[in-house]
């Protein structure tokens, strides 16, 4: 039970803000004079109860279905666009566009809504229609375009890029290669995991899908302990990353695919890359472990996460068994399973994905649709 000791000891009003950044973690404490956007981050470290007891480590999920948008994507939502204001690159009036069909977009939205930009998103037209109404009605134009690779130039990132270029006062966010999106976790993220910890966190994992969140977290983590805390990439099938990290570096093919969504990759991002090396490992993490911890972390913490959540809740419970008792195991809960329940609560697409079998018995009754 040391980790459990450390964390009640802990006298969180003499740890220092880290790097000068102000860590208050009280959210009944403060105001968000900004308005929107000074309600994102600072988001609480939540113990999972029952793998903390499993394990006898604390684990930790921090939780970022709490922002605005509902994920773990506004914290670089918000430093992209913050990040092009300082550069000069858009001022009052102007337009963001970014080529995403998933939370960055949601993000991005409520940033330039509560900063008064407009917003235009490229999306493959393969996405739900559900993804295009929200997104309108949270204020962006939406262009859906045929779904063709990213070599081709019709691809949606090189619309986005093209939109932007040819409009005035306007920028491409570019999340992926933007390392502004990196630096929201130097800034925040990172911070708030050492500061909720008191400076004794042992490891961190999650998976990634621009490497923002990993790389960010990582390198903070990584200076604030002279290398001390370890930290794990989480990978879900079909994409590259674990093999390149378990291999010492050799990019192959992709192959399989994930229930997942938002993280898998199969390129080193430049978010990425300047990290990638301070990684101590990677886990690949198997869909039917995801699914399983889906329903557990409902039924046993009343956590309705997504599936990304979930595989980073699996690898942390295993880097959590790796390191043995008496450590502790921080991770991210990057968005809550509200957009996905009508796959993952129902038979039939369960059935589809040939995953019903690893729903435990006992949690089948959380099988409604
Ligand atoms: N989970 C979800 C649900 C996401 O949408 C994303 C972003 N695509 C991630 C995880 C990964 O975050 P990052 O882009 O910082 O690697």
């Amino acid at each position: 039970r040391r980790a459990a000791a450390l964390l009640s000891e802990l006298n969180l009003a003499q740890i220092e803000a880290a790097n000068g950044h102000n860590i208050e973690i009280s959210k009944a404490q403060r105001i968000a004079q900004r308005g929107l956007v000074d309600a994102i981050g600072k988001t609480p470290l939540i113990r999972l109860k029952r793998l903390s007891e499993e394990t006898g480590c604390e684990v930790l999920g921090k939780a970022e279905f709490q922002n605005p948008g509902g994920s773990v994507k506004d914290r670089a939502a918000l430093y992209v666009v913050e990040n092009a204001e300082k550069l000069g690159l858009l001022k009052p009036g102007g337009t963001v566009v970014e080529g995403t069909a998933g939370n960055t977009g949601i993000g991005l939205a409520h940033v330039c809504r509560s900063k008064g930009y407009k917003l235009v998103i490229y999306m493959p037209n393969t996405q739900s229609q559900g993804k295009i109404d929200l997104l309108r009605l949270l204020g962006a134009e939406v262009y859906p375009v045929p779904a063709v690779a990213f070599e081709n130039p019709e691809n949606y990132n090189h619309q986005a890029k093209r939109h932007a270029e040819n409009l005035e006062n306007a920028v491409w966010t570019n999340q992926f290669d933007n390392v502004a999106n990196r630096q929201a976790h130097i800034e925040t993220t990172g911070p708030e995991i050492w500061y909720q910890t008191g400076g004794k966190v042992d490891a961190f994992t999650c998976a990634t899908g621009t490497g923002g969140t990993l790389a960010g977290i990582t390198r903070y983590l990584k200076e604030k302990s002279n290398g001390k805390v370890k930290s794990f990439l989480a990978d879900p099938p079909g994409s590259v990353l674990h093999s390149y990290i378990s291999s010492g570096g050799k990019l192959v093919d992709r192959s399989g695919s994930s229930i997942t969504e938002g993280i898998g990759q199969g390129r080193i991002t430049d978010n990425l890359q300047p990290d990638i090396d301070l990684l101590d490992g990677s886990l690949h993490i198997s869909d039917e472990k995801t699914i399983e911890m889906v329903y557990r972390c409902l039924d046993e913490e009343g956590l309705y996460l997504g599936a990304s959540s979930c595989l980073n809740v699996v690898a942390a419970k295993e880097v959590a068994e790796k390191l043995g008792k008496g450590h502790i195991v921080v991770t991210v809960l990057c968005d809550g399973a509200y957009r996905y329940a009508d796959r993952l609560f129902s038979r039939k697409w369960l059935t589809e994905k040939k995953l019903l079998d690893s729903i435990p018995k006992h949690l089948e009754k959380y099988i409604v649709l």
